[in-house]
């Protein structure tokens, strides 16, 4: 089965329609990175000392949704790597996102939603139970907690449980194909066994946390968000959600812009960095 889960969602990926940039330039997103974490993985307890009490464990959000606990299950999670045409172009960019780098966050953020919706009705049709938390009537999203903005479920961490990658100086999730992607997850009742998570620390794949090396991404963001001492999460948020929609979102004819100078023309933009390793 969890083969059968592998192939359904590569396959409404790669072939997909939806996943074309416009102009003929090629997919918004490459080839999927998978994995599986357990329902009652540890982790995710502990994501509400780490990242608030307020974020909720995929128990909680199983059970809110069907009213009943779930025996077992998975999260399953995805990252949807960015292709060359979009971080090629956000290289050269200095101030704000490329035109490619905003429709992939708005138009392959659509796929990423769809691809969302798609498993949980495959799931559902192979009899299990599942749901997207980004779509529970759990799901609330809080301007102002004492990290910054943030929500009840973060697809970022549940990625990071099901071992696909770790964090990074600038709050990314720096993956085998790199920081710059978007991720997701479904929770369901269906059992899989949990992919393997890397014991060296939380933020290995990162070169400044790794070795103290690097701080590429410090240079290249605009509003001076990122610092040595890490990420200033409001100082991004407002340039990201404010300041740069109003300077290209109606020239671009998109309705997120997202921002990604961090994460493009770095060392971790399309995996992760040897370093001194
Ligand atoms: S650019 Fe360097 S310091 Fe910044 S997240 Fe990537 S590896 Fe870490
Ligand atoms: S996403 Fe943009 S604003 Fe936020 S830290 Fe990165 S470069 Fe700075």
């Amino acid at each position: 089965m969890e083969e059968r889960v592998r192939a359904e969602i590569n396959s409404f990926v790669t072939g997909n329609p939806a996943n074309r940039l416009a102009g003929g330039e090629g997919p918004y997103f490459d080839q999927p990175l998978i994995g599986f974490a357990g329902i009652d993985d540890p982790l995710f307890s502990a994501y509400k000392e780490i990242i608030g009490d307020f974020h909720l464990t995929p128990r909680e959000i199983f059970s809110a949704a069907f009213g009943a606990e779930p025996a077992g299950g998975t999260v399953i999670c995805w990252i949807l790597p960015i292709a060359v045409a979009a971080r090629k172009s956000n290289r050269d960019q200095a101030e704000y996102p490329s035109r490619q780098w905003s429709l992939t966050r708005t138009h392959g953020e659509a796929l990423n939603g769809m691809l969302r919706r798609h498993l949980v009705d495959w799931l559902t049709a192979e009899g299990a139970r599942a749901l997207a938390p980004q779509y529970a009537d759990t799901w609330r999203e809080l301007p102002e907690t004492p990290k910054g903005r943030a929500s009840t479920w973060s697809e970022r961490h549940a990625a990071y449980a099901a071992g696909l990658g770790t964090f990074s100086l600038n709050d990314g999730l720096i993956t085998a194909k790199g920081i710059a992607h978007r991720c997701g997850s479904v929770v369901t009742d269906l059992v899989l066994p949990p992919s393997p998570r890397s014991d060296r620390g939380y933020a290995d794949n990162c070169l400044y946390c790794r070795e103290g090396s690097c701080g590429a991404c410090i240079g290249r963001c605009p509003v001076g968000a990122i610092s040595f001492a890490g990420h200033d999460k409001n100082r991004c948020c407002e340039y990201v959600y404010t300041t740069i929609p109003a300077a290209v979102a109606a020239e671009y004819a998109v309705t997120a812009t997202g921002c990604g100078l961090c994460q493009t023309r770095v060392p971790c933009e399309s995996g992760i960095p040897r370093g001194r390793r």
